[in-house]
């Protein structure tokens, strides 16, 4: 691992003006700086920050520290009751151990996973620049079918920011010279286009202080998760749904999916191919259409575009039931 520089912060200003990388469950980080992916001159170390607390606002919603342990959110007794997807995705994620010490802030920033991405010495435009992409042509069983482009067919890896993604949240963030902005977790995340090296919105030294959920909306919650094995491994597919069903009509849904681009994935015309319908295989088709328009797959991951068909009706019909 290279040498850095190591300061940890006392306050929210203190760590947004020290110029270094923010550290602070440090189980995506510490990984990719181990294999020289990722090369910080310093780090931050905001783990100690006064930001791991769950609060209820007057409108209903939470405000959610973004040092909140993935495993204390996702058993917080108000996350289960009235964001059950949450906490649903959160326990589909990772390992204990691993949950117990991943935050809120950086499970929203954790980096792709794939294969090429972590190796330095293939071509990754992600990673570096320029450098092309290895993925496309190469081994891609795990990377995107929407939204891609000829520079990345990376995913975004995280199931947590998907429920997010159905549930409207929103992103607290400071900046060094103390401006506060509120981004929606729908203007949040990046597209490849031509600059995958860009993820998301944040400006340098920018942090994550909180997550916001809007008020409960009630309906029912699924997080299905599609996998290689039970346990701890990343999604090949995941769907987080929210759907309301009143007097045989569903009257809302709200449904995000992933490992499928390089976002938590949304799609307006899914929902709107099922509000207004009675639950039918016909409007779960429909809706599978919508999401699936333009799908594209790169040979070894091919096989998502049926998959991703075959979960999401599947978890229709169970959450409309
Ligand atoms: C073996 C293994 C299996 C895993 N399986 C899953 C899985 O199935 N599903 C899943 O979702 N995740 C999975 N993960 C990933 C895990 O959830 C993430 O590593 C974790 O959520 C990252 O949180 P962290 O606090 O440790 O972030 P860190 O590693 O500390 O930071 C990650 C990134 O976020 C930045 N950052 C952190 N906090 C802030 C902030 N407040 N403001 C601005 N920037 C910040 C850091 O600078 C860094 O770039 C797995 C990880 C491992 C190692
Ligand atoms: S898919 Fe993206 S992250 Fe993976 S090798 Fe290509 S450019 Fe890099």
């Amino acid at each position: 691992m290279k040498t850095f520089d190591y300061a940890r912060a006392d306050s929210v200003a203190d760590a947004t003006r020290a110029g270094g990388r923010f550290i602070a469950g440090g189980t995506n980080l510490l990984d990719l700086m181990k294999l020289q992916v990722e090369t910080p001159d310093k780090l931050v170390d905001i783990s100690r920050l006064d930001l791991d607390t769950i609060e209820e606002r007057e409108d209903g919603g939470l405000t959610i520290g973004a040092l909140v342990p993935n495993s204390d959110l996702a058993a917080d007794p108000r996350v289960i009751a009235k964001y059950e997807v949450l906490s649903r995705a959160l326990l589909a994620g990772a390992s204990g151990q691993l949950r117990n010490k991943a935050t809120t802030g950086g499970n929203l920033l954790q980096r792709t996973r794939c294969y090429y991405f972590y190796d330095t010495a293939a071509g990754c435009n992600k990673r570096q620049p320029g450098s092309g992409c290895e993925a496309i042509g190469g081994f891609n069983r795990i990377h995107a079918i929407l939204g891609t482009s000829d520079q990345c067919i990376a995913t975004h890896p995280g199931d947590m920011p998907v429920a997010m993604r159905a549930l409207d949240a929103v992103i607290v963030t400071q900046k060094a010279d103390g401006d506060k902005r509120r981004v929606p977790i729908g203007d949040f995340y990046q597209l490849p286009g031509d600059t995958p090296h860009i993820e998301n919105v944040l400006e340098a030294g920018e942090l994550i202080t909180h997550v916001e959920l809007p008020a409960p909306t009630g309906g029912r919650h699924l997080y299905r998760k599609v996998r290689d094995r039970a346990s701890y491994a990343f999604a090949l597919f995941s769907v987080a749904a929210v759907v309301t069903v009143e007097d045989g009509v569903i009257t809302e849904a709200a449904l995000a999916f992933g490992g499928v681009a390089h976002m938590p994935w949304r799609n307006p015309a899914v929902e709107a191919a099922l509000v207004g319908e009675a639950p039918s295989d016909d409007a779960f088709n429909a809706a599978a259409d919508a999401l699936l328009d333009g799908a594209k797959g790169f040979g070894t991951n091919d096989f998502k575009i049926p998959l991703a068909r075959r979960t999401l009706i599947a978890s229709l019909r169970e959450v409309t039931q």
